[in-house]
Formats: C-alpha cells, structure tokens, sequence
C-alpha cells in the first residue's frame, strides 16, 4: 500500500518548531500539494516523508507501516528536487538507465523502460546527448525521468519546476499530471505556486508558519477558504475582506460596512452562522466574482492593470480597498466611482477575531 499517513507530526530544530502537530491522510494514488510561502514547513515535511529527516515527535506510515527509522533507500520513494539532480558528464540514456542498472535490470527490460519514459518526456530525439549541453528545462525533464523509470509507488516532487522556465513549466504541468495518471503512484508535490497546487494536485494541503491551514481539492480551497489565510494566499488576486460589524435589518441581516453603507442581506443560513459571531466579522468575496451593479459598493478607482484581455480594477484605499476582475476592458478610469456588488451566494464571511470562516448552515 501506498498511502502515505501523517499524525501528530512534529519538527523542531533546536527551540524552533518547523512543524506543529501535522494530521494529514493522504491515500494511494492521490496527487497532494503542500502549498504555502516560503518558510512554511513544506519542504521540512517532505523530507521527513522522504526519510532525509527524522520527526522530533509522530508518525509517518505508508499504508500500515511505520517509516521510524526506515533510511532513504528502503522507503520506495522517488524524489526530485527544485535542482536537478543527474550525472553531467554521462548521457541521457545512460542517466535514464542507471536506477534500473543499479537495481540488476537486463539490457532489453532497461532498454524498454528507458525508451518508454524517454517517449512519455519526450526525450527520445536526446537520449544520445551529453547531459552538459542540455538546458536547464531539460536537465530537470531527465531529473523527473530518473526517478519516474524506477516507478517508485510514491514520488516526492519539491518545487522541481521553480527553476526552468514560464512556457517550459505549463508544459510541464500537464507531462507531470499524465505521468502520474499513467503510474498511478501518490504524488506529494511541494510549490509555493498556487496555480501549480491547483491545475495538478487531486487535493491541496494549504500550510503557513508550520501549521497545516486547510485540506481539499482545489476547488473546496478556492470557493470555501477555512480562514483568512486560506481565503488571501489562494487566488491571484485573492479573496476581498472588507472589516464590519453585523447589523439587523428589515430586510435581514446585513454587514455595517461604515464608509461603505451596509451590504445586501446576508442568505438565510450564513446570517444565522453570523448571528452567533460576537464582535466583527470579515465580509469576503472573490475578485472574480465581482460585478458593475446600480446598487452595491461605492467605490473610487485608484488603479487599473490590464493583463491582456483581463481587467484588474483597484477600488477604494486603507482595509475597505478591494479589487475586481473581469475578463474584458470595462471602460473603468483612474478617478471614476464604480458601483459593485458580489452575488449573494459567493459572499463568505469570517470571525474578525478568530480569522475562522463562518460556515453557513
Ligand atoms: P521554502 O520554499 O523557502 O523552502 P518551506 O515551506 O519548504 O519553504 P522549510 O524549508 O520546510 O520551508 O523550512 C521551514 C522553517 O524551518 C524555515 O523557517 C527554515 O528556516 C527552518 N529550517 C528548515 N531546516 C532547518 C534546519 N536544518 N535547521 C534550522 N532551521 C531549519
């Protein structure tokens, strides 16, 4: 089995803690991404995976089996990292061969394998050629190669596309995830890149300051945010919080914006979540998902990006300021008020005090 189990992981590294009290179940086959800035315990919690890293306390299991004190190279992983890991002065082929030569292979099973994962990464046209004339997106293809040929049943992959380029790392995108669906092992991929986390991983499991914020598919994340992390860090750019304090209404409850007027009433089941709030609430609604109404927020344009076809519109200044996406030029200036408003059913609100989401129902 390949599932990989974390419980009640923890690292220190002298008094301080890398990694507090990490649960996570990931299951055989999946595709997770550990996601966050930089810093966050990503890398410190795969390594542990890897068996670079010994827990200061909690278990790792790969399906029933504890990984305590199982080294490296008897734990089945394949590991590739942000930098390329090959032998420069030998081929592609021969560097595609070597795990499987290691491992007592005949020359036609290496020849077969090596010809099919070199066709998968389209390497074919270069197996003959000396790694160290090869460019840097495709030293870190023949890196993903090396470790994939050995069909390991759980592959590490720590942020091994940071270093190739733009265009490169889109097409890599899409080779890593049919590999994947190919091999069908479990993939762990750290990135600090959210559309990395969100085009490839089955599931996200979103960390800041050594603390696992929120597990779940890229969607779930995107859409239903577990706190004010969550809901800022996903999303480019992310979710809008406004600060305000519920009020009651004669049309329901509503959020008091102050400068900004108060909001559409809330729908009946988030209002009752936020009745329960005692103190301020965040009103948080994606940029996406903000349109030009006649009723809504009033707000100044103070800046306009556009990034070809889309329009990023900035409205208002200080903690009111928010920022609108469309996906056309809406004729907005520098200096024009804009009427806005969020549909009712994409409004999430959270806890001021808590930064916790509030669910609805
Ligand atoms: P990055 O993308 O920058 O590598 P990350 O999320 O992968 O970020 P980690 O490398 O896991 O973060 O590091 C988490 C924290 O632990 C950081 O503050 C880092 O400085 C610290 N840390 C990592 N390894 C060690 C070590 N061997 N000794 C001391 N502190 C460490």
């Amino acid at each position: 089995m390949s599932a990989i189990h974390l419980r009640n992981l923890v690292k220190k590294f002298g008094d301080f803690t890398a990694l507090k009290t990490m649960d996570l179940e990931i299951p055989d086959g999946e595709f997770m991404a550990l996601l966050g800035p930089s810093g966050c315990g990503k890398s410190t919690t795969m390594n542990m995976i890897a068996g670079m890293e010994e827990p200061t306390s909690g278990k790792i299991l790969f399906g029933e089996r504890d990984m305590a004190g199982v080294p490296m190279g008897r734990r089945g992983v394949g590991f590739v990292f942000q930098n390329y890991a090959i032998f420069t002065h030998m081929s592609v082929r021969q560097n595609l061969a070597y795990g499987p030569s290691m491992r007592g292979a005949g020359k036609a099973e290496i020849d077969r394998r090596v010809g099919a994962i070199a066709e998968m990464l389209q390497l074919s046209p270069l197996l003959d050629r000396k790694a160290d004339r090869l460019s840097v997106n495709i030293l870190q293809r023949v890196a993903i190669g090396r470790s994939a040929i050995m069909e390991p049943a759980i592959f590490l992959l720590d942020e091994p596309l940071s270093n190739v380029d733009a265009a490169f790392r889109a097409v890599m995108r899409t080779e890593l995830k049919q590999l994947q669906r190919q091999f069908r092992q479990t993939m762990v991929y750290v990135t600090h890149d959210q559309l990395e986390a969100m085009t490839m991983a089955d599931r996200i499991a979103v960390m800041d300051h050594g603390v696992l914020q929120q597990v779940g598919t890229p969607l779930e994340v995107y859409n239903n945010p577990a706190n004010v992390f969550v809901a800022r860090f996903i999303g480019a750019p992310g979710m809008n919080l406004i600060k305000g304090k519920p009020a009651a209404s004669d049309r329901g409850l509503v959020i008091d914006l102050g400068p900004l007027g108060v909001t559409p009433p809330l729908p009946d089941e988030l209002a009752s979540a936020v009745r329960a709030v005692r103190g301020d609430v965040l009103y948080g609604f994606r940029p996406e998902q903000v349109g030009l109404a006649e009723r809504g927020l009033s707000m100044p344009v103070t800046f306009v990006e556009r990034i070809g076809a889309r329009t990023i519109v900035h409205l208002g200044e200080g903690e009111s300021a928010v920022k609108a996406v469309f996906e056309n030029d809406v004729g907005l200036s520098i200096g024009q008020t804009a009427v806005v408003a969020p549909p009712a059913s994409s409004v999430r609100v959270f806890d001021a005090a808590t930064g916790l989401a509030v669910k609805a129902g």
